[in-house]
């Protein structure tokens, strides 16, 4: 759930959503998930924008929180704008039903097919594929649903991110995966520059939550320790930590991953990082 209010100003209260954009000749936009934090982000391109827009959206999954914003991002209503849509289906339920579902008239005003923008909803499997300007690679990770991790860089090479907020590195939960997952998910993420991971969970409630899908800042510190990222954004912010509590959480992870070589920061609304 998005959480605004007093006690998140700094982190901010909107759901997944992360832009990727790559500057220089043809500029080049991704974005990762429509949490409600895409209806900023669609505001800020369309008064940018002197143009068509052209995007591609990968979807780690279609729980609410990283769809939620999807009806209200602004450009899929100019017509002209190019949107492409990428993720997995759910069980047999294919990408678009569940996208249009979203908009059905019983829950919402104007329907996915009716929208101006020039719209494509492709269907992902684990592996390689191609986007606009990027190579990308996706595995399944360990979370309910079919949810895919992203690892992304540029076509031609250069720094790498991989895109990661909902997983489950601890032992709880039950999702189908080949024994040998853990080591699959260290190599698909060698050596990567940056990752954006799960790090919903204090590690005292842990134990709790075991089964839910999720994971502790420590969890992701040492997987990315693993696997030789230079850098840990914490992300998915739990709904009922404030600011302060995800500043304790990020003082207690950097101290640790100073002793293991990642650099470890955490998610904010609106933060900017040059790659
Ligand atoms: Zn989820
Ligand atoms: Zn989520």
């Amino acid at each position: 759930m998005p959480t605004p209010g007093p006690h998140t100003t700094r982190y901010g209260g909107n759901t997944s959503c992360v832009a990727l954009r790559k500057d220089g000749g043809d500029e080049q936009l991704v974005i990762l998930d429509a949490g409600t934090g895409v209806r900023p982000l669609g505001n800020l391109l369309m008064e940018r924008s002197n143009g068509a827009l052209e995007m591609d959206l990968l979807l780690s999954h279609t729980h609410w929180d990283h769809i939620q914003g999807l009806p209200f991002f602004a450009p899929l209503a100019v017509h002209g704008h190019v949107v492409r849509i990428w993720g997995s289906k759910q069980g047999n339920v294919e990408l678009p039903v569940i996208l249009q579902q979203q908009m059905h008239p019983v829950v919402f005003p104007v329907p996915l097919d009716e929208l101006a923008t020039d719209l494509t909803v492709e269907h992902v499997e684990p592996g390689r594929f191609q986007i606009d300007g990027f190579d990308v690679s996706a595995m399944r990770v360990r979370h309910p649903a079919s949810t895919m991790a992203y690892r992304l860089v540029p076509k031609g090479g250069g720094t790498s991110l991989a895109y990661v907020p909902d997983n489950e590195l601890g032992p709880g939960g039950d999702y189908g995966m080949p024994e040998n997952w853990r080591a699959e998910f260290v190599e698909f993420l060698a050596d990567v520059d940056v990752l954006i991971h799960d790090a919903m969970f204090a590690e005292r409630d842990l134990d709790r939550f075991a089964g839910w899908g999720h994971s502790s800042p420590e969890e992701a510190l040492a997987v990315a320790a693993e696997a030789k990222a230079k850098q840990l954004v914490m992300f998915h912010h739990r709904p009922e930590h404030d600011d302060d509590t995800v500043d304790r959480l990020l003082k207690n992870a950097r101290a640790k991953g100073k002793k293991c070589g990642v650099d470890v920061v955490a998610a904010s609304e609106g933060m900017e990082m040059k790659l």
